[in-house]
C-alpha cells in the first residue's frame, strides 16, 4: 500500500513564538516514530524558514510547504513570494487553489494553473485544492464543478508535470465548519478525481497520484477517512493547529497503513 499524506494548514494562524512552540511540539511528539506517513507543515509564509530550518535536519520527521505562491516569476510585484524563493529555502510542498484563496483572493482555475507551472518548474510539489460548495452540492452539480476544476488546471499539464502534483478534495461546506464528509461521500468523490485522472493520463497514473481529502478532519474521524480506498491522506486545517490531535491524526494514517 501507498503511504499516507497529512499535511498541516495553519492558515493565518499565530503568532512566531507559537509558531515555534507548535513547530517543537510536533517534532518532540514524532521523535520516537519511524513513520511511514509523510508529514507536511504549512504555516503561515512568514514563519517559512522556522520550518525548513527543522525539516532539514536529518531526523526530520516532516517536510515544509506553505499555503500560497505567487503566479509570477520575479520582479515588481509588491507582496508577492515566488516559487524560485520558496524553492531557495527548501521548501518542498504548496497549497494552491484552496477555497479560501479562491474566495477571499479571487483565486481562479487560469491562477490556480499559474501557480502551478511556477512550482513545478522550481520542483515544489503543488496541493493543489479543489471542492463544490454547499449550493452545489445541493444541486447535485458537485461532480461538475470539481471535473472543471481538474480540466482547466491539471488536464492541460504533460505526464512528466502530473506526476509531481498532489490533489486535496475539499468541500467548502465541510472547511472550519466542523462538518465533515461522510467517508461514503470522501471515497465517493476521490474516486471519482482518480477516474478523471485516468481517464487523462491512465491507470498508472491514477493509481500513482496522492489524492486526500480536506474538511473537518480531525483526531475522532480520520482513521475512517484514511480507511477509504481512493483517500491517500488528508489536508488538516483546525485539528493541525493541536499538536496531539495532529499526531493522532498522523497516527490514524499510520494505523491505516500498518493494518494493509
Ligand atoms: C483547510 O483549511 O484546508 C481545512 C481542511 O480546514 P479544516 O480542517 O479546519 O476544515
Amino acid at each position: 500500500m501507498k503511504s499516507k499524506i497529512v499535511i498541516g494548514n495553519w492558515k493565518m494562524n499565530k503568532d512566531f513564538e507559537e509558531a515555534e512552540d507548535l513547530i517543537s511540539s510536533i517534532e518532540e511528539k514524532l521523535e520516537n516514530y519511524n513513520l511511514a506517513t509523510e508529514v507536511v507543515l504549512c504555516p503561515p509564509m512568514v514563519y517559512a524558514e522556522l520550518v525548513t530550518d527543522h525539516a532539514s535536519q536529518d531526523d526530520s520527521q516532516f517536510y515544509a510547504g506553505v499555503q500560497n505562491v505567487s503566479e509570477y516569476e520575479n520582479g515588481a510585484y509588491t507582496g508577492e513570494v515566488s516559487a524560485e524563493m520558496l524553492a531557495s529555502m527548501d521548501v518542498s510542498f504548496c497549497i494552491i487553489g484552496h477555497s479560501e484563496r479562491r474566495k477571499y483572493f479571487g483565486e481562479t482555475n487560469a491562477i490556480v494553473l499559474k501557480k502551478m507551472l511556477r512550482l513545478l518548474a522550481n520542483d515544489i510539489v503543488p496541493v493543489m485544492c479543489c471542492g463544490e460548495s454547499l449550493d452545489e452540492r445541493k444541486a447535485g452539480k458537485h461532480f461538475d464543478v470539481v471535473r472543471q476544476q481538474i480540466e482547466e488546471t491539471l488536464y492541460t499539464l504533460t505526464p512528466e508535470q502530473m506526476e509531481n502534483v498532489m490533489i486535496a478534495y475539499e468541500p467548502i461546506w465541510a472547511i472550519g465548519t466542523g462538518e465533515t464528509a461522510t467517508p461514503a461521500q470522501a471515497q465517493e468523490m476521490l474516486a471519482y478525481i482518480r477516474s478523471l485522472i485516468e481517464k487523462k493520463f491512465g491507470t498508472q497514473m491514477a493509481v500513482d497520484t496522492y489524492i486526500l481529502y480536506g474538511g473537518s478532519c480531525n483526531a475522532k474521524n480520520a482513521l475512517e477517512l484514511f480507511s477509504q480506498p481512493d483517500v491517500d491522506g488528508g489536508l488538516i486545517g483546525g485539528a493541525s493547529l493541536k499538536p496531539d490531535d495532529f499526531i493522532k491524526i498522523i497516527e490514524a494514517a499510520e494505523t491505516v497503513v500498518k493494518d494493509n
